[in-house]
């Protein structure tokens, strides 16, 4: 089995089937794309693993356990959004040890956590700072600061870039990727963006209308898309 394994989840809006029998496989320590259009079903799926909603079908297990009747505070998994959510009157400081005063570490310990994180953030000066005094990129950094301290056996991030610039856009993609590396995180990371995408994944799962219709590297993906949506989605026809 593997470190996060999703089996046949089913999830429907209505009459809407939103999920149809999703199947995936994340290994411990790689990061992993779900890459497809709007409304073909991606954030759902992170709400679903994340425990923010309930599948209507389906299991989920994560590091050889069923947590599919877990609370989402008992799962072991932090989330990012694209819209930063931190809070506008806590520092960048208080924002990033919120999680750990929530499970009341002591001071000690807690400062020093969120100084290494603020370093491999590359926040340090920024410690005392309002989010309002930050830019789009600084704040998405501290977002990923504060869901990382708390140490989860997952990180989703849902879009995280999207809402920045092209150029520091680049620079987070570049980032975020070595910052995953370094910390042997697993990563489930959804996105539009098929060049961001191809960028920063272990694997790609390519969706459409609630379905992953296929899987692999970038490498794969490119070389032998399995049909045209997957082709003209990675940008490639032969
Ligand atoms: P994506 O993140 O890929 O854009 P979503 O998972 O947000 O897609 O949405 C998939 C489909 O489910 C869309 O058709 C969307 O309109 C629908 N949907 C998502 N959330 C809800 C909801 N809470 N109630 C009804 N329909 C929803
Ligand atoms: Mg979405």
């Amino acid at each position: 089995m593997s470190f996060l394994q999703v089996e046949k989840l089913e999830m429907w809006f209505g009459k809407q089937q939103v999920l149809k029998n999703v199947d995936l496989s994340v290994e411990q320590g790689k990061l992993v794309t779900l890459l497809g259009p709007s409304g073909c079903g991606k954030s759902t799926l992170l709400r679903l693993i994340s425990g923010l909603e309930t599948a209507n079908g389906g299991n989920l297990y994560l590091d050889g356990k069923d947590i599919s009747k877990q609370s989402a505070q008992n799962r072991d998994i932090s989330m990012v959004f694209q819209s930063y959510a931190l809070f506008p009157n806590m520092t960048v400081y208080d924002n990033i040890s919120y999680g750990l005063r929530v499970q009341k570490l002591d001071k000690k310990t807690i400062h020093q956590k969120v100084m290494t994180m603020l370093s491999l953030i590359h926040l340090e000066e920024k410690s005392a700072a309002f989010p309002s005094d930050l830019s789009g990129g600084q704040q998405q950094r501290v977002s990923l600061a504060r869901a990382l301290i708390v140490e989860p056996k997952v990180l989703l991030l849902d879009e995280p870039l999207s809402a920045l610039d092209a150029q520091i856009r680049k620079e987070l993609q570049l980032e975020l990727r070595t910052l995953q590396q370094e910390l042997g995180m697993t990563m489930i990371f959804v996105t539009h963006d098929q060049e961001e995408a191809m960028l920063i994944s272990d694997t790609i799962h390519v969706m459409h209308d609630g379905e992953i219709v296929q899987s692999g590297t970038p490498e794969e993906l490119y070389s032998y898309p399995k049909n045209d949506f997957v082709a003209s989605f990675i940008g490639h026809y032969n």
